[in-house]
């Protein structure tokens, strides 16, 4: 017996319980297909484990600038399997919360994978379902390279699982993931080597972020090994050696991460049953209303490969129910100048458009202010790191482009920054705004 829907959300991630709920609440019938705990990606195993650990590891940094605020501290270590237990146990809360959540909007949850079976109906778990409309948000996995000895490195979803910190950590990539956990296993006591198949890390972000980034990571003591492309991965004697496409080799590590993006979890769908489109990589492809090439089939979060970040894949899913039940006719998710933080240590905040970008763009319309200084919370530890910030502007009016920061409290910063900028903030309302003393973010309406 095939059961009717107005709505089915493959996928309970970010993206897909986010349409469910915001259709169930205007009175939509609504399945969700999910086969693991609800939550997706960012909460099983990205932002919300990835943030309690950068808390940790914050922690560790914090304690060692104690000594210089007159603090007589012996650590004597860190329990890092009592720490995971605790990580775990705030996952686990977080998956039941969700699922009381559908239940109580009265969402079927049919935990098992799906498939098309025709442009209107899917199949999962042995039940077949009808939509009269479908939202596609089954997110990604990490991609491994494909070269010998793959199986024996960790991806992100493994390290969570970890009950031992691992001592020698190699993590391959430059990005997101391999900022974040290479300075988190570093200040958690781990001896870190990033390989990069470039000279930089983060090289879609501005110029100077990633100067100040690569500066952070030397003083912190991770070894950064850039022109290397990863050949090969094997067992040796004392641990895991890892070659690389210019004939060195790298090791011994008890641990290697490939850190190097992410790819579509389509493979299962049966896309092609309902006629959905993908591009060369297999994302599905939407206009800019989330809507596939099937009028009634749309694709929200990372399965797009558009900003995979967890709020915009909550923001796509919230948008097209909106416009699809809530009858606001166009709404949708504008894609400019969306705001993200790196986990690293420092954090980084940026918005909008990095220097570069803008000079692609704007040419010789582009001014740019910057601010170095050690933080003020520095100013009595030994250690001395340096803030940096970055505003990109263009035109007569000093219309600000681009926010970009690098430094503690980065990430608590930038939110306010970015509803100035989605606003058309100018320089001019940057400076006449009263600063906050004594805090960093001050700096950002003080440059001159
Ligand atoms: P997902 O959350 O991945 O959900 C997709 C769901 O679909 C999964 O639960 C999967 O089981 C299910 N699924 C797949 N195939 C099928 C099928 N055939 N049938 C049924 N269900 C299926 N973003 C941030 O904004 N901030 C962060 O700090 C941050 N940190 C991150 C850290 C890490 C380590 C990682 C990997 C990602 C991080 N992200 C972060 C990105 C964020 O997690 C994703 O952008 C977000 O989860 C995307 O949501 P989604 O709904 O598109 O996909
Ligand atoms: P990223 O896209 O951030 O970075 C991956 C990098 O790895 C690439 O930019 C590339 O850098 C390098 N790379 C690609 N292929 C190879 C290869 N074959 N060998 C070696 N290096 C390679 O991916 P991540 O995996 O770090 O994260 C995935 C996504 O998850 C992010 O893009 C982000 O959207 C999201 N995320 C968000 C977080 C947040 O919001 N704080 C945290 C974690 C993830 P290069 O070209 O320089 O070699």
């Amino acid at each position: 017996m095939t059961e009717q829907f107005d709505l089915i959300t493959i996928g309970g991630g970010s993206g897909g319980l986010a349409a469910a709920q915001r259709a169930a609440e205007y009175g939509a019938k609504v399945a969700l297909i999910e086969p693991a705990p609800l939550g997706g990606t960012c909460v099983n195993v990205g932002c919300v484990p990835k943030k309690i650990t950068f808390n940790a590891a914050s922690l560790a940094h914090a304690l060692d600038d104690a000594r210089d605020y007159g603090f007589d501290l012996v650590v004597k270590g860190h329990d890092w399997a009592g720490f995971v237990a605790k990580r775990s146990a705030y996952v686990q809360r977080l998956n039941g919360i969700y699922e009381r959540n559908l239940a109580k909007k009265g969402i079927a949850h049919i935990a098992a994978r799906a498939r098309f079976t025709g442009p209107h109906t899917v199949e999962a778990g042995g039940r077949v379902l009808s939509g009269r409309h479908i939202v596609v948000a089954t997110g990604g996995r990490p991609s491994v390279p494909q070269i010998p000895g793959r199986e024996l490195g960790y991806v992100s979803d493994d390290f969570f699982g970890l009950t031992t910190r691992p001592q020698r950590v190699a993590i391959v990539g430059s990005g997101y993931i391999a900022v974040e956990f290479g300075g988190a296993l570093r200040a958690l006591g781990s001896e870190v080597t990033l390989l990069a198949r470039h000279d930089s890390v983060l090289r879609h972000f501005d110029e100077y972020l990633q100067q100040g980034l690569l500066r952070a990571l030397a003083e912190d003591g991770i070894r950064f090994v850039g022109h290397a492309t990863p050949s090969a991965l094997a067992r040796g004697k004392d641990g895991l050696e890892l070659s690389t496409a210019d004939g060195r080799s790298h090791g011994p590590f008890d641990a290697v991460f490939w850190a190097i993006g992410r790819e579509p979890c389509t493979a299962d769908l049966d896309l092609t049953a309902a006629g959905v489109l993908t591009d060369a990589q297999g994302f599905v492809t939407t206009d800019g209303f989330q809507v596939t090439n099937v009028p009634h089939i749309y694709a929200v979060g990372d399965v797009t490969g558009r900003d995979a970040l967890t709020p915009v894949a909550i923001a796509a899913g919230r948008r097209t129910a909106d416009r699809v039940f809530g009858g606001m006719a166009g709404r949708h998710l504008d894609y400019a100048n969306i705001p993200t933080v790196i986990f690293s240590h420092p954090p980084i905040g940026t918005c909008g458009l990095s220097e570069a970008v803008a000079r692609e763009r704007f040419g010789a319309a582009v001014k740019v202010y910057t601010a170095e200084f050690v933080p003020l919370y520095n100013g009595i530890t030994d250690h001395k790191p340096k803030t940096r910030m970055k505003l990109v502007t263009a035109g007569a009016e000093g219309k600000v482009l681009g926010c970009h920061i690098i430094g503690p409290g980065a990430d608590e910063m930038l939110q306010g920054f970015a509803v100035a900028i989605r606003m058309g903030a100018t320089k001019r309302d940057f400076d006449d705004t009263v600063a906050i003393h004594p805090t960093a973010s001050e700096e950002l309406v003080t440059m001159r």
